[in-house]
């Protein structure tokens, strides 16, 4: 019965190591097995060809390899591929693969919905059913790998799917130490990214754990429009006390912090809005990734005009602040930035909802 039988990659590395003795093996072979799990990513028993036919038999008996099922997988007309993930209690999140010119880059959740009520995302609208166990986290780069050709590897992961990292905050920091680890998924932690909203007092407690980028995604120059915007977290943490935060961040020589700033046509867009934005960012070593906003059915904002965007980008060119304009990608599937709901992925977009947010494929 797969339910009695112990999930191994449901395992911290010590964890496993104790099974393993238990089992009555030398502690040595969690090593090896870790390795087929996390960096030849074996989905069986059987593919685990350097333990013997009777070691691998008893493996099976006593434990199983469960991994997220895939419910949907989703194209987009420019590459990017977006996967309803369902885990083993029901409950269903989001991962979007998004190709770029020298990396693969996978955004993955971190809760099941999400207890913050961001205005600008539809993640918001599906509430928080739970936090995602660490193995969880980890398997969402597992399962959408194992769709992927051989040769063809993740090369970058970014939590910037449903829910907050930070809210999560054990189970998301046990996820990153595998996935940094040598002996788990091997990333550099320079190709790991933690988007947050803003929970202040973890921020500094992360990077003290594992000191992987960090993103923040601010959104307004005033605590009038973020408490507009951000209702929950910027109760909590105003503006001033995240920028506190990040000026006493011990960031290593050539990293930056990121900030994300969602652009809201008439909301947050305005050139003293990107005037404030330059003097809020000076004395933190940043670059601002500016997101004209995804609309979704039902938005109550709207996205700004290319015009409007690249006016607010070059005051803060101007300033000598570094900003990027996010090319948004897979807004057809609803999987760009803020576009995230599991209970919108299960039933296709019609004609009717795309064509008023001008999200048609062309
Ligand atoms: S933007 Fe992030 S923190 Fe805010 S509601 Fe969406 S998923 Fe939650």
């Amino acid at each position: 019965m797969t339910d009695r039988k112990q999930n191994l990659l449901a395992l911290s590395f010590e964890e496993l190591e104790a099974w393993i003795v238990d089992l009555g093996w030398k502690k040595y072979r969690a090593k090896q097995i870790l390795s087929w799990l996390y960096r030849r990513r074996a989905a069986d028993f059987e593919e685990m060809t350097d333990l013997s036919k009777a070691d691998r038999t008893l493996l099976a008996e006593k434990a199983s390899l469960h991994h997220l099922e895939i419910v949907t997988h989703q194209r987009s007309v420019d590459g990017t591929q977006k996967f309803l993930l369902e885990l083993e209690d029901g409950n269903r999140i989001e991962s979007v693969l998004i190709p770029g010119d020298d990396r693969l880059t996978l955004c993955i959740s971190s809760q099941a919905g999400c207890t913050l009520d961001c205005g600008f995302c539809l993640t918001a609208q599906e509430k928080l059913k739970r936090n995602l166990k660490a193995h969880e986290i980890v398997d969402q780069i597992l399962t959408v790998q194992r769709t992927l050709p051989e040769e063809t590897r993740i090369t970058n992961v970014v939590m910037m799917g449903m829910g907050e990292p930070l809210a999560n905050f054990n189970h998301v920091v046990e996820a990153l130490k595998r996935m940094i680890s040598p002996i788990g998924l091997g990333f550099s932690p320079r190709r790991v990214t933690v988007s947050t909203a803003g929970m202040v007092p973890q921020i500094l407690k992360l990077w003290e754990a594992v000191p992987v980028n960090l993103s923040i995604s601010l959104n307004a120059t005033t605590n009038a429009v973020r408490d507009q915007i951000m209702p929950k977290v910027n109760r909590l943490y105003p503006i001033e006390e995240l920028l506190k935060v990040c000026k006493a961040f011990p960031l290593p020589s050539r990293r930056r912090i990121t900030f994300e700033y969602v652009l809201l046509a008439g909301v947050n867009d305005t050139p003293e809005d990107a005037a404030r934005l330059v003097r809020l960012s000076r004395g933190i070593r940043c670059k601002v990734n500016l997101i004209p906003f995804n609309e979704f059915p039902g938005s109550p904002y709207r996205r700004p005009t290319d015009e409007q965007v690249l006016r607010f980008q070059k005051t803060l060119l101007d300033a000598d602040l570094t900003a990027t304009i996010r090319k948004s990608k897979g807004r057809d599937i609803l999987a760009a930035c803020g576009q995230l709901n599991s209970e919108f992925a299960a039933r296709p977009l019609s004609q009717k909802q795309l064509e008023p947010i001008g999200l048609l494929p062309s």
